[in-house]
């Protein structure tokens, strides 16, 4: 089953599924509104349900489909229709890759059915890491990373009860499209540079929290809960190349990393196939070709956004959530041109700090916290914004 089936991530699962139809069969795919590339992935796997968040669109997919020749396809609208197909019981294998904080109850209806959860949405762990691990456990549900450097690092790490030889694990990050620009010119970067990464073709929402450094923020956030490492033995290495997708350090002072193209694919097909493996159509990596890899700390200055995460750890509770919701709120304001880029980081820093501190013990907890950190950053907003 694909949560997010239209997105990038979903495409690239597609593609993966496309190359392995032998092993897999596609029960579901979930989406928010988009009729029209439903329609063509409709056509190519023949799935027995789809989910459409945007009941209107549903109600179009469910006229056009017969229309089409695709009779028998049942269609579901709705939230609660998103978390039923998450949690059904003849899937084995949940692909969460919804964006944002809207991916939250769905995966973690797939996760309290106890399902295998290939996890894309980070925000899951972001927003409500506590929460989502301790129901994984209880349902005795998997959570296979798909995130390239979490991906990377579940491949090096060493299996569950040898923890212990580990000091600590690095978060490769390309540093995004303004790696070498001076602080003074970041405040004139426009959107469409923004959207532009250097390495990586993925959703516009990550693309810009790439360019602030806030995915790699967010990323040790999701290491720490995926991990279960603390925030002073979680790194970031900014490695332009985007070759290197994240190391592990052990005691004896060996470092693993795993290595390939930067091509969601492969984590995705490593994931889908796990222990095994399986083609993803990435090609094999010629380091002879690739010569040589570059490496550098990050610029906190510069980059406020990893600074933020690892104080919205420390303080725990629910400040990630909080953290993320205003960043959601302050990046979907610069991509409509509302906000300059310096002030995605400011929205978030006065947001952080009007937040009272409460614990992340229940979903509505969390709800309240995001909901209260969007209205409390959309006031922010109104006085930054232009
Ligand atoms: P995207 O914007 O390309 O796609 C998002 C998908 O989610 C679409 O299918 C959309 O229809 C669906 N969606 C959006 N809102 C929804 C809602 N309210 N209900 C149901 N469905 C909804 O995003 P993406 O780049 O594929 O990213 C998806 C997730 O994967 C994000 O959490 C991102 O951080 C993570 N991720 C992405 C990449 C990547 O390369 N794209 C890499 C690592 C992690
Ligand atoms: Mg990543």
């Amino acid at each position: 089953m694909v949560l997010g089936a239209t997105g990038s991530i979903g495409s690239s699962t597609l593609d993966v599924l496309d190359r392995n139809r032998h092993a897999f069969e596609v029960l579901a795919l979930a989406a928010n509104s988009s009729v029209e590339p439903l329609i063509d992935t409709c056509r190519r796997f023949r799935p027995r349900y789809v989910v459409l968040r945007d009941e209107g669109a549903a109600r179009e997919l469910a006229e056009r489909l017969p229309a089409e020749g695709l009779a028998g396809i049942e269609v579901g609208a709705g939230d609660a229709a998103l978390c039923d197909v998450a949690a059904h019981p003849e899937a084995d294998q949940v692909v969460a890759g919804i964006v944002g904080a809207a991916g939250l109850e769905p995966t973690l209806a797939a996760v309290r059915a106890g399902k295998t959860v290939l996890l894309a949405n980070k925000e899951c762990l972001v927003t409500a890491g506590a929460l989502f691990m301790d129901e994984a456990r209880r349902a005795g549900a998997a959570i296979i990373p798909v995130d390239s450097e979490h991906n990377a690092i579940f491949q090096v790490f060493p299996s569950a009860g040898h923890v212990a030889g580990v000091s600590g694990i690095q978060l490769t990050a390309s540093g995004g499209p303004f790696r070498a620009r001076p602080l003074a010119d970041l405040a004139e970067v426009t959107p469409e540079e923004a959207v532009a990464h250097p390495n990586w073709d993925m959703g516009p929402k990550i693309t810009v929290d790439s360019a602030t450094m806030m995915n790699k923020a967010l990323e040790v956030i999701e290491a720490h809960w995926l991990f279960g490492l603390p925030p002073e033995r979680i790194r970031v290495l900014v490695h332009p190349e985007s070759i290197v997708h994240s190391l592990v350090e052990y005691l004896d002072g060996s470092l693993l990393a795993q290595l390939g193209h930067p091509d969601m694919r492969t984590p995705i097909a490593a994931a889908l196939a796990y222990p095994d493996r399986i083609t993803s159509g990435v090609p094999s990596l010629d380091l002879a070709t690739v010569a040589a890899l570059h490496f550098e700390a990050p610029d906190f200055d510069r980059f406020p956004a990893l600074t933020q995460a690892f104080r919205a750890l420390e303080a725990g509770g629910t400040a990630p959530a909080v953290l993320n919701a205003a960043n959601e709120v302050a990046v979907e304001a610069f991509l409509a041109g509302r906000l300059d880029f310096l002030g995605i980081t400011r929205v978030i820093a006065a947001t952080l700090d009007a937040a009272e501190p409460a614990p992340a013990d229940s979903l509505e907890a969390v709800r309240a916290a995001d909901a209260r950190a969007r209205e409390r950053a959309g006031d922010i907003l109104a006085r930054e914004g232009r």
